[in-house]
């Protein structure tokens, strides 16, 4: 990914924002489709392997959709594909213990600035004083987990998967084989929680706290899910689609305002910059994008860039970020709300 060619992408695609609510359900619908179309043809990026199983995806699969805050989900490709929600579980778990534990105390523990070096960085750890710094990296997903109430870690790992589900409006379930297959190759994360733990940032033993964590990362979901997940972030903790009240709205403000400094690791800046949507994504090549108080948009594709983003999953957030008029930073009206006024 390099500076110049979102410009080229974007195909005079202007960067507007919507003040009011999404454009009308045929739009959306028609917009989910075009960006399907745009980028399907593209196979740059490479599948992750550091997880021996995630190498096992089809690369070929690509799924997009949009929930909005009123209910509608709309769809393109494969988005009932499931993959392993791997790091997009960080976001929700953040959001279920701020819920639980409240602002101070998370942000102390845990933190919200951007590292600014890799999702797994144990350097980072050391040059913070042992500070996991935000929830979206490894060392603070774990301080994060660890937080998790419950009795047992089994209580704390059913909270968390009724927590998610909850997100997603459906039952989640554990992809066993992908639990397995990290669970064989983790030494870093049991390293992390071991200096973690050596800092007096986790409580209780730390092989635990990974086998929750990884356990978190394996739940399957689809891009139909995450974006009914981000919806419910982008519609003040409220699932739009069962109506269920999930998490408050101070929580939902908390954490977008994490995702939009940490969300895209080390290129969170450049995504922030380009497409300007809290967003959060994992190395099985899902994406999710909040519009606060429009909706969410889900992507999944398994092709990654250098930094373990999904290549075409930035492009089509990209792309309806800007015809959907999603920018948070855009000032000037979207060019339809603008012939509406005038
Ligand atoms: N379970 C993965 C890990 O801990 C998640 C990585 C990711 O999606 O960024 O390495």
């Amino acid at each position: 990914m390099t500076g110049g060619s979102w410009e080229a992408d974007a195909d005079g695609v202007e960067q507007a924002v919507r003040t009011g609510a999404l454009p009308g359900w045929h739009q959306v619908e028609t917009d989910v489709v075009d960006a399907y179309q745009r980028y399907r043809s593209r196979t740059s990026g490479i599948v992750a392997d550091y997880i021996p199983t995630l190498a096992d995806a089809d690369p070929e699969l690509f799924g997009i959709s949009v929930a909005e805050v009123g209910g509608a989900v709309h769809v393109a490709g494969e988005a009932d594909a499931e993959f392993s929600i791997q790091s997009i579980s960080k976001a929700f778990v953040y959001a279920m213990v701020c819920d639980e534990l409240g602002h101070h105390l998370v942000r102390e523990r845990v933190g919200v600035n951007n590292t600014g070096l890799s999702f797994n960085s144990v350097i980072a750890i050391e040059l913070n004083d042992g500070h996991p710094m935000n929830p979206m990296v490894n060392a603070g997903a774990l301080a994060t987990s660890a937080l998790v109430p419950g009795a047992t870690p089994a209580e704390q790992w059913e909270r968390i998967r009724t927590g998610l589900s909850q997100f997603a409006g459906r039952q989640l379930e554990l992809d066993g084989e992908v639990y397995h297959s990290e669970m064989l190759t983790n030494e870093r994360n049991q390293a992390i929680a071991r200096l973690l733990q050596s800092y007096g940032r986790i409580d209780g033993d730390p092989l635990d706290v990974v086998d929750i964590y990884t356990r978190q990362c394996s739940l399957k979901v689809s891009a139909r899910d995450i974006a009914i997940m981000g919806a419910t972030l982008a519609d003040g903790g409220v699932n739009p689609v069962t109506g269920d009240r999930v998490v408050s709205p101070q929580v939902c403000r908390d954490t977008l305002s994490v995702l939009a400094a940490t969300g895209m690791y080390e290129r969170s800046g450049e995504w922030l910059f380009e497409i300007g949507l809290p967003a959060k994504s994992g190395v099985s090549g899902g994406i999710v994008a909040i519009a606060p108080g429009k909706g969410a948009i889900g992507t999944f594709s398994p092709r990654l860039d250098s930094a373990g983003n999904s290549v075409r999953g930035q492009r089509a957030t990209a792309y309806l970020s800007r015809t959907l008029g999603l920018n948070v930073f855009a000032s000037a009206a979207h060019p339809t709300e603008r012939e509406g006024s005038r």
